[in-house]
């Protein structure tokens, strides 16, 4: 080993090699460490042969340990410029798991893959708002690294959420049904003023129509109706934009009151 670090091509190895030839004498990791980097970079095989060999002796995981730090390097350097799960072969995840390959009791990798994995799903959550097949996409891409692990069934379950969250949003509402049609709302949407009756209750556009269910009624009417599109003669707003007017060929007329802007999704959709 004295001749290995003798014969090193670069002197900043050189001297490397020196100080962890003086530590070898004791017999520590610290020096395996050292010969293991000097391994790693020397530029004459015969000394990257030797130190390898005398690293391996003085501790046989020293060049692993020092191999699995270089991929966390690259890791971190992924994850700073965004690369979470994709490309596959040059991202945080899959250098995580290189990382924990070669040292699997590795804290720093240990370490590296939680903070991975962590932001992995902050980001899954927040594209999940605003980008579903985004998030899908994010999961889809981390899920075939580490097919398994237990936190992308949490992943999955918040994009579900998610999932309702926007169907709710876009397909069903709480809107106020006129019952009596001798005087008008005047664009109230509480029901039981005194001039005329309805009942609250859920309206839902289905992929052929839509379907409306009472759910709280101020007389002893209870709706619970489903139309297609095709028996929908007439769909229109009025009353200012508070009022949703439909036509039925099967079940008569039907005014229902709530969020105008609710309610012009909805003649979007049906008009469709
Ligand atoms: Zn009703």
């Amino acid at each position: 080993m004295l001749l290995a670090a003798q014969q090193a091509a670069d002197p900043a190895v050189r001297a490397d090699a020196a100080s962890a030839l003086a530590t070898v004498a004791a017999g520590s990791s610290a020096a395996a460490a050292t010969l293991a980097a000097v391994a790693e970079r020397d530029a004459d095989e015969k000394v990257r042969k030797t130190a390898a060999e005398t690293a391996d002796k003085l501790d046989p995981g020293a060049r692993r340990r020092l191999a699995a730090a270089a991929w966390v390097q690259k890791g971190q350097e992924a994850l700073k410029a965004g690369r979470l799960v994709a490309p596959p072969g040059d991202c945080a995840l899959a250098h995580a798991l290189k990382a924990l390959e070669l040292d699997p009791q590795g804290s720093e990798a240990q370490r590296f893959h939680e903070q991975a994995m962590a932001v992995i799903r902050s980001e899954v959550r927040a594209t999940a708002k605003s980008d579903i097949p985004g998030a899908e996409r994010l999961l889809e891409q981390a899920s075939a690294l580490e097919p398994g692990r237990p936190e992308f069934e949490e992943m999955r379950t918040a994009i579900a959420e998610a999932k309702q969250a926007e169907y709710r949003r876009t397909h069903v509402f709480r809107l106020v049904h006129k019952h009596s049609s001798k005087s008008t709302l005047g664009g109230i949407i509480a029901i039981g003023d005194g001039r005329t009756t309805g009942c609250r209750g859920m309206f839902e556009l289905l992929d052929d129509g839509f379907r409306f269910n009472t759910e709280k009624s101020e007389d002893s009417r209870q709706d619970h109706v489903e139309f297609r599109s095709a028996q929908i003669k007439k769909v229109q707003i009025r009353d200012g934009g508070d009022q949703l007017h439909i036509e039925t060929t099967v079940k008569g007329n039907w005014d229902f009151y709530g969020n105008s802007a609710d309610l012009r999704r909805i003649l979007q959709t049906l008009s469709r």
